[in-house]
């Protein structure tokens, strides 16, 4: 007699489109293809499952460490980009965050504030808390600790809060560690902030672990823009998000935008027209407060921009 294939359960580590690695509960990596097509309803994303998914699997061949899904489970919460390859779509960059780490530097280069607010607006749009990790601090001089104590504190003040570190000297590396702590994070930034650099300080043997995760995607199909979860210990993961530069972009109903700035939301309710879009009309609340200082400006530029749709990255 044959005994049914047993089923599993485990976590999506890596996708690649057509395959998924995906880690069981012992630890052990298996490369996944999805049974039949799954659909999320009200969502149009080019890939069905994404780093984070949780899912059940048939062990297809134990030797080779093969499976198929047949099951995920209801997404938490999930953070999106626009899809490249399908107009109209998103592609889900991951799934089941407990919070997001944005890696931002205030010189060398500078992440321009269009582009952390544009962040904050999604996770705030998909209920992702966000910390932000303010790099490099070691090229500061006075002013430069000043200027980013200030920027710190506007972000502070909207309830988002931050750290500063060093990742190349591995200075400010241990607190951000405690902050990982049994969570789930996913670590954003721009190109150049020193992502790279911090997750190799927070990460033992990443090389070894990207590698023996790299065996177990489609080896034909290049990899590099696609998220994937490292262990940092047992029960602490972080997402890392390679080459994806435009993470958080997404086209909100421009009347629901507003509601993602925090300052904003508490005033809604008080500009004289109830469909104030907050750009030139009488009586708006909240270009009063940002007259009176209340809102800081570069949040309603940045509020502005993203309004007329404009794609600036950086
Ligand atoms: P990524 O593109 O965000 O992954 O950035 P990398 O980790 O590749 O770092 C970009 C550059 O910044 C590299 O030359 C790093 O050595 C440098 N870098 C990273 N962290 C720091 C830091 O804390 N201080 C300084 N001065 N340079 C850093
Ligand atoms: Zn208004």
């Amino acid at each position: 007699t044959q005994s049914a294939p047993p089923l599993l359960h485990g976590v999506v580590v890596k996708s690649t489109g057509s395959w998924y690695v995906v880690r069981a509960a012992s630890g052990q990596l298996y490369r996944c293809r999805l049974r039949g097509k799954f659909k999320m309803k009200g969502l149009k994303a080019s890939n069905p499952l994404a780093v984070g998914d949780q899912v059940d699997f048939t062990v297809e061949a134990q030797a080779e460490g093969a499976g198929v899904i047949s099951h995920i489970a209801p997404r938490r919460n999930y953070i999106v980009r626009r899809s490249v390859h399908k107009t109209g779509h998103v592609h889900i960059v991951a799934a089941n965050l407990d919070q997001a780490m944005l890696v931002v530097t205030l010189v060398s280069p500078a992440t321009s504030f269009g582009f952390i607010d544009r962040f904050l607006v999604t996770a705030e749009a998909y209920h992702i808390p966000v910390t932000l990790l303010f790099n490099k601090t070691d090229l500061y001089d006075e002013e430069g600790f000043a200027y980013q104590a200030e920027i710190a504190g506007m972000y502070a003040s909207l309830g988002y809060p931050s750290r500063t570190c060093a990742a190349s000297l591995g200075e400010g590396v241990a607190e951000i560690d405690q902050l990982l702590e049994g969570k789930v994070s996913l670590l954003a930034g721009h190109s150049g902030v020193g992502k790279s650099t911090l997750i190799n300080a927070l990460v033992p043997d990443l090389d070894l672990k990207t590698a023996e995760i790299s065996d177990f995607s489609d080896k034909g199909v290049h990899t590099t823009t696609f998220a994937e979860m490292l262990e940092v210990r047992p029960g602490t993961f972080i997402i890392d998000t390679p080459g994806i530069k435009e993470l958080g972009l997404v086209d909100l109903p421009p009347a629901e935008l507003a509601g993602y700035f925090p300052e904003f939301r508490a005033l809604l309710g008080q500009c004289r027209y109830h469909n104030c879009q907050h750009t030139h009309e009488p009586g708006c609340a909240v270009r009063e407060a940002v007259d009176q200082g209340r809102i800081a400006l570069p949040r309603y530029d940045s509020y502005l921009s993203m309004l007329a749709g404009e794609d600036n990255r950086h």
